[in-house]
């Protein structure tokens, strides 16, 4: 195992405890201070499982993004010193890169099958953070890290700041905290930004891809505000409902395999039903989210015409 590997998991496991700790005090606030959060020990647990596995499958499959950028590094433009300007400036900037790579697992069917594992709880807890994909060195969106690496920085801090930033977007998943002061609501992700993420209500989809700083969405006009009167419902737009954890994991790769095997299906559909946004169909005959938004009249777009 390589330096920048032994840095990620150095950090991940320095964080499971605090994790575990916060699901506790969260669990505690709930049940004993009637603090705004639901309990389920069924659904918390298949959340802590699949965390504890993605650590495996995704430390197993960590060469292959770290290998990326160690080739990377032999055409960087410059070597930029290990200082504290340089390391926030690499935070800042790969923060930017978690907005895309996240903008793209939901608007890309292939990097979606991923994703889906972390939005298939229909609640919002702390536990509900850890859900995480087991195959995120295979999405394709690591290559937007290489960037960094070619403008200067070094790959262990590129590495080291999407690691921090992940510990960060842990403490987002709670409907505890309600909302934090102006000014941090202003330009941080917070809690109520991160339950208006994992809202299916139509007004929330597609909103608040942040990782640490807000000001992405802000910025590319992907923000949307928690509506106090109208509180997110969590989970998949889709009926979904699974405790089994493998089943939870193949369940979009499945379903990619069994729309691009239909039969009758010409090569670019066959393409489309991989890469297009989750809910594509050739035959128009499903939702995507943009689709879910038109019907509730959210946009003002004339109707698109059906796919061919
Ligand atoms: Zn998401
Ligand atoms: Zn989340």
């Amino acid at each position: 195992m390589q330096i920048e590997e032994l840095i990620a998991v150095k950090v991940t496991l320095t964080a499971i405890p605090v994790f575990f700790l916060a699901i506790a005090i969260e669990l505690v606030a709930v049940k004993f201070f009637a603090q705004r959060g639901s309990l389920n020990a069924k659904d918390d647990g298949v959340s802590i499982f699949m965390g504890l596995f993605s650590v495996i499958t995704n430390g197993a499959a960590a060469f292959l993004t770290v290998g990326m950028l160690y080739w990377a590094q032999n055409y960087q433009l410059t070597i930029l010193p290990l200082t504290v300007t340089t390391l926030v400036a690499c935070f800042v900037l790969d923060d930017l890169r978690y907005y895309l790579h996240h903008r793209i697992a939901h608007r890309c069917r292939w990097p979606w099958a991923m994703h889906i594992i972390h939005h298939s709880s229909r609640r919002f807890s702390m536990a509900v953070a850890l859900r995480q994909g087991w195959t995120k060195h295979f999405t394709g969106t690591t290559l937007l890290k290489v960037p960094l690496v070619l403008v200067g920085f070094d790959p262990l801090m590129v590495i080291f700041c999407g690691a921090l930033n992940a510990v960060y977007q842990f403490f987002l998943h709670t409907e505890t905290v309600d909302k934090m002061p102006r000014w941090f609501e202003a330009v941080f992700n917070t809690p109520s930004h991160h339950r208006v993420h994992h809202g299916n209500n139509p007004q929330y989809l597609d909103a608040n891809y942040a990782g640490t700083l807000i000001i992405w969405d802000k910025m590319f006009g992907t923000f949307a505000a928690e509506d106090d009167a109208d509180r997110p419902n969590y989970g998949l737009v889709k009926d979904f409902e699974h405790y089994n954890p493998f089943r939870i994991f193949i369940h979009e790769y499945w379903g990619i395999v069994k729309d691009v095997l239909r039969p009758g299906l010409s090569p670019l559909q066959r393409l489309l039903y991989i890469i297009a946004p989750p809910g594509w169909s050739h035959d128009g005959s499903r939702l995507t989210s943009t689709d879910i938004k038109r019907e509730a009249g959210l946009l003002d777009d004339t109707p698109r015409a059906p796919a061919e």
